[in-house]
């Protein structure tokens, strides 16, 4: 995780608190573009089985898979490119997070396919009179879309409330094999409230660590990046 922008010192130099430039927006995009050039090319680099040495000194046919973010709340939003106070995981609205409900899960691809639509106008948003297109899409993960003359602070923030927060920008995360980036990220204060069963918000969790991995990583922030051994037997062995 990169360290995250001073707020008061880029508000004093002349930055806004919201809008496709504010703070929150400019500091998640830095987050993702430097993630989008980390993961450049993994689909094709991660496809096939490698032959890796591991720590007890053995090689093995290994697959690595993208297994993971786990983070405190701030860190969760910028992943998922969100708004404070939303759950990741499922759509419950912000009001309801206290109430011991079950909503539908999100998914990465949903989230896309709407921020996609919202940024080329495709979208009817409450308040506008009518669909405007926000941004020039670039193709390429770790460019920054161009704002279009319609996208006024104001109806940046409208397309976000549409989008119950998420911010019109490419998640890096997004189209990575095998991985969803909103079932995925991990909120490190979710586990504990999870743990200590004080938290009344449900949520079915698709969890593909070891649980015991996430107590002793408890105070980290990271993303993992799993190596599985395809057979675990001494016969793969080729050293
Ligand atoms: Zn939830």
């Amino acid at each position: 995780m990169i360290p995250l922008l001073r707020k008061k010192v880029a508000m004093r130099a002349g930055r806004g608190e919201n809008g496709p430039d504010g703070c929150p927006a400019r500091k998640t995009r830095l987050l993702h573009q430097c993630y989008a050039k980390l993961l450049e090319g993994w689909n094709a680099l991660t496809a096939d089985v490698k032959v890796l040495q591991w720590a007890d000194g053995l090689w093995r046919r290994s697959w690595i898979v993208l297994a993971g973010l786990l983070s405190d709340q701030p860190e969760a939003d910028t992943f998922c490119c969100d708004g404070s106070q939303s759950c990741k995981v499922c759509t419950c609205p912000k009001s309801r997070l206290h109430e011991p409900v079950e909503f539908p899960l999100k998914s990465a691809e949903r989230v896309r396919r709407q921020v996609y639509r919202a940024a080329d106008g495709m979208m009817m948003i409450h308040g506008q009179a009518k669909a405007a297109k926000l941004f020039e899409r670039d193709r390429r993960s770790d460019v920054k879309w161009k704002p279009t003359r319609h996208c006024t602070k104001a109806g940046y923030e409208r397309a976000r409330k549409a989008l119950r927060g998420t911010h019109l920008m490419e998640n890096a995360f997004w189209g990575k094999t095998g991985f969803d980036v909103q079932l995925q990220v991990m909120s490190s204060t979710k586990l504990l409230t999870s743990y200590l069963c004080i938290s009344v918000h449900i949520c079915i969790y698709i969890y593909i660590y070891v649980i015991l991995l996430h107590i002793c990583a408890y105070l980290c922030i990271s993303v993992y990046i799993y190596v599985v051994s395809v057979y675990i037997s001494p016969y793969m062995c080729i050293s």
